[in-house]
């Protein structure tokens, strides 16, 4: 049974931290753990930000939000809602995947650069992050960016702490710029395409000017064919004349349908968050980074050989992939896949037995791994942030 800590400072995680350095006392570090992907992290103490709560700047007429680590993600988009403003990166809610009932806190978000459809249109949660603070492995608080995008000067911490799932410091304070919320959006639909046919449409619909946010292609369900989903956002005359134009264009295609506003807001949730695959909660998940081009390659491959379902994001570029639960989770024909076209895959949901025993995260070239190591020991020294998670 690990003890949880509480602060509700910087001030006090900047001890927390100092003295588990010093003693060299492992700490793991929990936002709302609704994330717990990476290898198990063994500590006997947890560090929760789960009382460093608040907003503590929102500029509408700026674009911008501060907020302490540990606020709900849910607060900060109500927040902006409120504004009809969003955070522009449609970040994943893996409640449902991962099968857990955290409240996701905007310092997790950040941790693991969580990044939705949109990402094809408004970049990755890396992107828009501008500022942060956060105490680093010595206890001592830095604060890299600002509230203003001209503030980044010098290293650029802020890029490097996106996606660092709590290794290399405990984020204290975020601040994003936002977009504004869209009017009106909708999707048109094509079915029944094959997954190549489908990269091809969803790559000629982002070669087009007419700004596709969101192009995913879902997996066939019972009695319901694959169906590609092309997103189009903004004011209302703007979508419905873009929608004519991309229609035009994607005539060989066939077999279309609109998705008017709400019903497409629920079509593009369940995108985000994988829905496709919630089902069987027993399989493995992995999450693949390639060329969109050579999305289809990997994805048949799996089905072919693991018996795979596969979601396909980001024009193809994303490709969410089912493996049985059993053996290495089908890590080796995963590995084997992508490194045949070149990208990575990471395992997002797999038992703690499974995620100890394989590499979660592609392996690091040698150049780029001695990197790594030296980044984990110039922020922590001690190796007592999140030990083993990477
Ligand atoms: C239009 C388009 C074109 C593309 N073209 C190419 C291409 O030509 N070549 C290509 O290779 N890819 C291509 N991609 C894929 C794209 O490059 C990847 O999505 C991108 O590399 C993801 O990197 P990231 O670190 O920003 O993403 P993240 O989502 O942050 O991370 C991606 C993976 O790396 C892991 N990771 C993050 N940080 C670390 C860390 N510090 N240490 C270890 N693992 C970490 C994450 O957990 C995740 O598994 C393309 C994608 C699109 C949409």
């Amino acid at each position: 049974m690990t003890s949880i800590l509480l602060p509700d400072s910087e001030t006090e995680i900047e001890a927390i931290v100092h003295e588990a350095a010093q003693s060299h006392s492992p700490l793991a570090i929990h936002g709302g753990g609704t994330r717990p992907i990476g290898k198990p992290v063994h500590a006997d103490r947890t560090l929760s930000t789960k009382l460093l709560t608040g907003i503590t700047l929102y500029e509408p007429s700026e674009l911008v939000i501060s907020a302490r680590a540990g606020t709900p993600l849910a607060e900060i988009q109500q927040t902006l809602a409120a504004n009809r403003q969003r955070l522009p990166f449609e970040p994943i809610d893996y409640r449902h995947l991962l099968g857990n009932h955290g409240i996701p806190t905007i310092g997790g978000v950040t941790a693991s650069n969580s990044s939705g459809p949109r990402r094809i249109h408004s970049g990755a949660a890396r992107d828009s992050l501008i500022g942060v603070r956060a105490t680093t492995g010595r206890g001592e608080t830095i604060k890299s960016g600002g509230r203003v995008m001209k503030n980044v000067t010098g290293y650029d911490f802020v890029k490097l702490l996106a996606g660092s799932w709590g290794t290399l410091a405990v984020l204290t304070e975020i601040t994003y710029k936002l977009l504004p919320e869209a009017e009106t959006e909708l999707t048109l639909l094509l079915t029944g395409l094959s997954a190549e046919c489908a990269v091809e449409a969803m790559t000629t619909a982002l070669g087009t000017p007419f700004e596709v946010t969101g192009a995913a292609h879902l997996p066939a369900t019972d009695g319901m064919p694959t169906r590609t989903a092309l997103r189009l956002e903004g004011f209302d005359a703007s979508v419905r004349y873009r929608t004519d134009r991309l229609y035009s264009v994607l005539q060989p295609f066939v077999a279309f349908e609109t998705i008017a506003a709400e019903a497409s807001r629920v079509l593009w949730a369940s995108i985000r968050d994988v829905e496709a695959l919630e089902t069987p909660h027993d399989a493995t998940i992995w999450r693949i980074s390639v060329r969109p081009t050579d999305g289809p390659r990997v994805g048949e491959s799996l089905k072919a050989k693991l018996g795979s379902r596969v979601l396909y994001d980001w024009a193809g570029g994303l490709v969410w992939a089912s493996a049985p639960a059993d053996g290495d989770g089908g890590a080796a024909v995963v590995r084997g896949a992508v490194a045949s076209v070149g990208g990575h895959a990471m395992l997002v949901r797999g038992s703690p037995e499974l995620r100890a025993s394989v590499p979660v995260f592609e392996p690091e070239s040698p150049g780029v791994a001695a990197m790594s190591r030296l980044i984990k020991a110039t922020f922590d020294p001690a190796g007592v942030l999140n030990p083993g998670r990477m």
